[in-house]
């Protein structure tokens, strides 16, 4: 039998190629991709803009960065051995515990050797003819691939508002998603954090310790819940291990990605006694239970939301001792669940800190950024260190920044004018042999979950292709439009996501479109069998005048 390695390098050798697929991205998806490749048989590269593994949590490297998706839940599932041997020490691993399991990952499965780092794409355009995709890096140096991945994530380009004078601080200034790798010293700092979702209500309580005093600037106060993390004991750990089944096959299968039993009931299906008891057990689950395994009407009832919604508030007026602060930290223009939901540990308690200062931006908006500080409606305050929590280009924004160009040289940016137009999440027409798996369209709830799904799926194509000696692959504008009116009708019937980074509506400018995945992980199963199952006809397959060894 002939070893992958070979088989890549006669195949290779064959095609004017440098390689048969170049992963864009060391993130989660990227480092699976390049497996799945590697193990099918392909030749493959990984290009990454970072200096090392990790995507988003190479770069989310801010102080109380971690998961709020069970450790176990978020890690690779396709080897037990590595399943076994990796003991995760949170149920909510932190930032450094998350980079330390992914170069890991990378060196047990020895990939590095095949990834470029301080490599970012500048542009990456197709030739129709062939098929191929020729990618210039910013040292302006060219990789020729048959196969182009882009696993470049959703949450890769961070959002930094335009606040007039910007630049004019003198302080130090970091954005939660470009953290610098080197430490950043709080001790005795005045400390503003300008933005208050799920990255800067992770950040406060974290810096308060050290810190001299902490502004946090809210536009929007959100319904943060407790993560309620913990250790995970030895016991956990043996049990984790002897379930790894188990957890796989409701992994591979849940609608949300989560281990997380569902709830058949509807709120008024119990009593109003029934009901404060149950809203207490879900305040005291772990993350996202509290989404994923909440009435099953929450996010359809209003009544039902409302309720929760009240029960949240009275929580965070028990927690926040001065009763102003506590209504300004509670949301009153939006129900749970139509942002993103943020978990936090000591967030609320962190205002009963006579050196945390809450600033409402609704009541006192941002005029300006001096030398020294923040300028509001009310004044100058002055800071040392800036904190810029503000989110980022969900989804599109860094497609958008990679120069990509498909047939006609027409560019993807233009192509998606209007917002995206895909297939699964995952390709679209007139970009062939380009797939950006995990892109927008695709989020279906824990991430690596479907972005997994969608590695495994386009590794099966690439291969069923190959195997046929085709070496174009493009899918049929009908099953691109089929996919995404599927998404556009369910964005018009949901409340999830409806407000933020989800619609675009975080960003100056951007098309106001859905861009998670609204038919869920069951849509993206069903219509993945149905490529299969009807000989893969979604896509248009081609051969190129280049000659296409078949797979060994
Ligand atoms: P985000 O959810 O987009 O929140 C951005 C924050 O910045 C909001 O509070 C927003 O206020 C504020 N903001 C934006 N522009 C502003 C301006 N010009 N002036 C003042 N405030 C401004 O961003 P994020 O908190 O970084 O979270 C993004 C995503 O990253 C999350 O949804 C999640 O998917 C992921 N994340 C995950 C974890 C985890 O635990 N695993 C942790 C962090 C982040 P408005 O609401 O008023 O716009």
């Amino acid at each position: 039998m002939t070893s992958p390695e070979a088989a890549s390098d006669r195949r290779s050798s064959q095609r004017t190629t440098d390689v048969d697929v170049l992963v864009v991205g060391a993130g989660i998806t990227g480092i699976y991709q390049l497996h799945r490749a590697r193990k099918a048989g392909f030749s493959a590269q990984l290009l990454e803009a970072g200096a090392g593994v990790g995507g988003t949590w190479f770069w989310n490297r801010y102080p109380g960065a971690r998961f709020d998706s069970e450790s176990y839940t978020y890690g690779y599932l396709f080897s037990k051995e590595l399943f076994e041997e990796w003991e995760w020490q949170e149920h909510f691993a932190g930032q450094p515990e998350i980079e330390r399991y992914l170069n890991h990952v990378v060196d047990r499965f020895d990939l590095r050797r095949h990834m470029r780092f301080g490599a970012r794409v500048s542009s990456a355009v197709v030739d129709e003819a062939s098929g191929t995709w020729t990618v210039t890096l910013d040292d302006g140096s060219e990789i020729r691939t048959r196969f182009l991945i882009a696993a470049t994530g959703v949450l890769s380009v961070p959002y930094q508002p335009d606040v007039p004078g910007r630049d004019d601080f003198r302080g130090e200034a970091h954005h939660t998603g470009s953290w610098p790798s080197t430490p950043v010293d709080f001790t005795g700092k005045r400390v503003a954090v300008v933005g208050t979702s799920s990255s800067g209500v992770q950040v406060v309580p974290t810096i308060l310790d050290d810190a001299a005093s902490i502004t946090v600037y809210q536009r929007t106060a959100n319904w943060c819940t407790p993560l309620n993390n913990a250790p995970i004991t030895a016991e956990e750990q043996a049990q984790l291990r002897a379930d790894f089944e188990h957890l796989c096959e409701i992994l591979n299968t849940s609608i949300s990605g989560f281990a997380h039993p569902v709830n058949e009931r509807a709120a008024f299906d119990d009593s109003p006694t029934e009901r404060q008891a149950f809203y207490e057990k879900m305040w005291n689950s772990p993350g996202f239970m509290k989404l994923t395994s909440n009435y099953a009407d929450l996010l359809f009832n209003e009544a039902a939301n409302a309720e929760w919604c009240a029960f949240i508030a009275e929580k965070i007026r028990g927690i926040v001792r001065d009763p102003a602060t506590a209504d300004r930290l509670i949301p009153n223009d939006h129900r749970f669940g139509q942002k993103r939901p943020p978990f936090v540990r000591g967030y609320f308690e962190a205002f009963n800190d006579p050196k945390v200062a809450l600033v409402d931006l609704r009541e006192t908006p941002i005029v300006q950024l001096t030398e020294t500080g923040i300028e509001t409606a009310d004044g100058v305050r002055e800071h040392d260190i800036i904190v810029w929590a503000t989110g980022f280009d969900f989804g599109t924004g860094a497609l958008a920044r990679m120069g990509i160009r498909g047939r006609n040289g027409l560019e993807l940016t233009e192509h998606w004018a209007d917002g995206p137009t895909t297939f699964l999440g995952l390709q679209t027409r007139g970009f062939p042999n380009l797939f950006f798996p995990g892109g927008p369209h695709a989020a279906a709830g824990n991430n690596p979950r479907y972005n997994s799904d969608q590695v495994d799926f386009v590794t099966d194509v690439l291969v069923h292709a190959t195997e046929r000696g085709y070496d174009i692959i493009e899918v049929t504008a009908e099953s691109e439009e089929r996919w995404t009116r599927m998404v556009d009708r369910g964005a018009a019937k949901t409340t999830f996501g409806t407000i933020g980074q989800y619609v675009g509506s975080n960003i100056p400018g951007k098309p106001k479109r859905y861009l998670l995945n609204t038919g869920g992980r069951p849509k993206l199963f069903e219509v993945i069998a149905d490529v299969v199952a009807t000989d893969y006809q979604a896509f248009e397959l081609s051969r190129s005048s280049a000659p296409a060894a078949a797979r060994a």
